[in-house]
């Protein structure tokens, strides 16, 4: 999962990038960078491994001298995780291109042969959006214009659309020309553009989540539709236009589960009130199969399912209590692709409450439950705690299917529900009862923010992937998320970085 961010305004922009980037740390904590353009068309960057305060500091801000410039933070979900995937990426022609992209390609494999083989590209990654980015650069320097403009940019992007399958939301900077932004056919990454009036014209940002605007200044314009592009150029005007052929609003419903931060509103759809709904469906349906359910207290896991466990405390009339104390700068200390240091560090994160579980029957709340982990651990500390027995809520439905599309999700066969009943996996987390989110009254708890979004991305719950897959796409993808293969990528990097 990545964070992008792309400001054009007045003054320099390195301050603003930066601040948005800390704004958009949740969604990623593995590598953090930005790229500025100067008055006389230098470009001006820094980035690393590491979280955003981490990478940038004093004397980087004072060289990061641009008027509009692209900020990145990343964590992999596909290539590696050394220094050389941090982004933006760029390449020299034509004119200089700068890209940040959030997503996944599903052929990024066949578009390195094409780019190899036929283009006379070389790529120094194996990571899909320096493919992305070659991709692009390739369709706009095949126009051979000097200077371009909106119209030649915008034909490139139809061609990258044109080749492209998978999930992107990407923001680049075009040396000496302006901004470019664009979302796939299908949108199913947020991108959404704000606007803050400067003294001689607007100022423009783009970012992944409207939650980084308020607080620079910036109000929310409006949501980048699928397939659509913009461009800012170099004083500031903004063209638009709808660059795929066909196109349909597919929004990844997991942003609202879990990654996006509870202050955004993505394609109109206020994060917050989604989780709110989705406790309320959740309290509905504990109504409906236990009309004489024995819960004495509603304990969230903080903090992604706190608004879904509010509501669901509220909608039952239970008391909500705060039986977990969540370690705020523990961090990402180190990469974990051991199971057993998974385990550990649920026990570092949080810290438990005793008195909120001693001789109670406790409804845990989640806003998912991934490989199992966090719950099993969750519960066996609440059982030691003292509790009578333990109830476990998921916000979400049962995880069954890997993610194709920019999370990061493990393989299949290490997502607990990949294979087992509801039954199977309540007994495996030790739990005493559990409760899955329904997919219907999940999306229906999303859909209300905006009724005309009609279908949502679900593949993670339903395994129904809504883009072009190659033969043996999924096969493969399975091989290289287990926990082996990880460990043996994160054993490369750090030989390179
Ligand atoms: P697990 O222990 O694997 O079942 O993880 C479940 C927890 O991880 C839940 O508390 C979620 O908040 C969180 N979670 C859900 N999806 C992801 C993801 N893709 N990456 C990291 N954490 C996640």
């Amino acid at each position: 999962m990545c964070g992008i961010i792309g400001i054009s305004a007045e003054a320099n922009v390195a301050g603003d990038i930066y601040d948005a980037l800390l704004m958009l740390q949740h969604r990623g904590q593995d590598s953090a960078g930005m790229v500025v353009c100067d008055a006389e068309g230098k470009l001006n960057s820094r980035k690393s491994i590491g979280y955003v305060r981490d990478v940038f500091v004093q004397r980087h801000m004072d060289k990061l001298v641009g008027n509009y410039g692209v900020g990145h933070v990343r964590y992999p979900t596909a290539g590696g995780a050394g220094k050389e995937f941090a982004q933006p990426m760029y390449v020299n022609s034509p004119y200089g291109i700068s890209l940040a992209h959030n997503g996944n390609l599903t052929n990024s494999e066949s578009l390195a042969n094409e780019l190899f083989h036929a283009e006379m590209r070389h790529l120094n990654t194996d990571s899909d959006s320096e493919v992305l980015l070659n991709i692009f650069a390739h369709e706009l320097g095949k126009q051979r214009e000097i200077y371009p403009e909106a119209r030649h940019i915008f034909k490139a992007i139809k061609k990258t659309h044109r080749r492209c399958d998978g999930a992107y939301a990407v923001i680049g900077l075009i040396t000496g020309f302006g901004l470019v932004a664009f979302r796939d056919p299908n949108g199913i990454r947020p991108l959404i553009i704000g606007i803050r009036k400067g003294k001689t014209r607007d100022e423009y940002m783009i970012a992944s989540e409207n939650a980084a605007f308020t607080s620079l200044g910036f109000e929310t314009l409006r949501d980048i539709e699928p397939g659509e592009a913009i461009f800012i150029d170099n004083n500031g005007t903004l063209f638009t236009q709808q660059c795929a052929e066909t196109y349909q609003q597919r929004p990844c419903i997991f942003e609202y589960v879990y990654f996006s931060r509870p202050d955004s509103t993505l394609d109109q759809i206020s994060v917050y009130k989604s989780r709110m709904r989705m406790g309320k469906k959740l309290a509905n349906k504990i109504t409906k199969i236990r009309p004489d359910h024995d819960i004495d207290v509603v304990i969230p896991i903080p903090d992604s399912s706190t608004t879904a466990a509010l509501q669901l405390a509220d909608e039952l009339k239970i008391p909500y209590r705060e039986g977990f104390v969540k370690n705020r700068y523990i961090g990402r200390t180190f990469i974990m692709p051991h199971q057993e240091e998974r385990k550990k560090s649920v026990r570092r994160k949080l810290n438990i409450l005793d008195l909120e579980f001693k001789n109670k029957n406790v409804l845990l709340v989640d806003d998912s439950i991934v490989r199992g982990t966090t719950s099993r651990k969750i519960i066996e500390m609440a059982k030691e705690a003292g509790a009578k027995k333990v109830y476990f809520a998921s916000a979400a439905p049962a995880v069954k299917y890997q993610n194709l599309y920019g999370i990061d999700m493990p393989a299949t066969k290490e997502l607990i529900a990949s294979n087992k009943t509801d039954e199977e996996v309540c007994q495996e987390i030790g739990a005493d009862w559990l409760i899955y989110q329904d997919l219907e009254d999940l999306i229906v708890s999303v859909q209300e923010g905006n009724p005309s979004i009609k279908e949502f991305e679900c593949s993670v719950f339903t395994g129904e992937y809504i883009t072009h897959l190659n033969e043996g796409y999924l096969e493969n993808l399975e091989n290289t998320r287990d926990d082996d293969s990880k460990i043996v990528r994160i054993e490369a990097s750090q030989n390179t970085s």
